[in-house]
């Protein structure tokens, strides 16, 4: 499975009891979600060139010379699959101040983001920010990576939160606990999800439905 369809149901995740793609690099089921994220757009990548794995390097390296040309799972993929000729790390997720890494970071935003249909503008945009972030950790604050992965799963199902709805969180994250802060953005995810439809995470009352049913 690549990623939840837009405006699917949220699913627990059974090793580390949060939903499914929020649990970080603490959490093997979750982990290996978010990858699929990116790696089964690199399997189809593969597929589309008629491409062996042999040849993997060698199209990753293209890829990575023209970020802006492709979508963005496929940069980040091709990114893990070049070694960083700086610090010796996959490409880009080395340690923070590798220049090399901190380079290649800084281009896998040229990459296309696609909204998928029946989403808010700049929900896609979200999910790579978010993936990026929980795949490359070490690279925020501890706050903003937990902020990050406990809201991918409602923006992988198509909800994007407002300015004002993602300052609350992080402000309610920072002046938390882990577990306080776990509890209080499922709870503001469930809030959300009750509504019902797909569109912008706004404050409580002030939803704004994106209008596509
Ligand atoms: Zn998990
Ligand atoms: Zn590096």
């Amino acid at each position: 499975m690549a990623r939840p369809a837009v405006g699917a149901a949220l699913r627990r995740c059974a090793e580390c009891g949060g939903y499914e793609y929020s649990g970080g690099a603490a959490c093997s089921v979750c982990r290996e979600l978010v990858d699929g994220i990116v790696e089964s757009e690199w399997s189809a990548f593969l597929r589309e060139w008629d491409a062996d794995r042999d040849q993997e390097a060698a199209l990753a390296a293209m890829v990575v010379s023209e970020p802006d040309r492709h979508d963005w799972r496929v940069v980040d993929a091709a990114l893990d699959r070049l070694g960083c000729s700086a610090c010796g790390e996959r490409l880009g997720r080395g340690p923070v101040g590798c220049s090399g890494c901190d380079l290649a970071h800084g281009f896998r935003y040229a990459a296309i983001e696609t909204d998928r249909p029946g989403v808010p503008p700049g929900n896609e945009h979200a999910v790579r920010v978010n993936v990026s972030v929980v795949r490359r950790p070490h690279a925020t604050s501890d706050r903003e990576a937990l902020a990050r992965r406990l809201t991918l799963p409602l923006v992988l199902v198509g909800f994007l939160p407002s300015t004002e709805e993602a300052q609350r969180l992080s402000a309610l994250v920072k002046s938390s606990s882990t577990a306080e802060a776990t509890r209080l953005v499922e709870r503001a995810i469930e809030e959300t999800v009750a509504r019902g439809h797909v569109g912008v995470w706004g404050a409580p009352g002030k939803f704004i439905s994106s209008g596509h049913e």
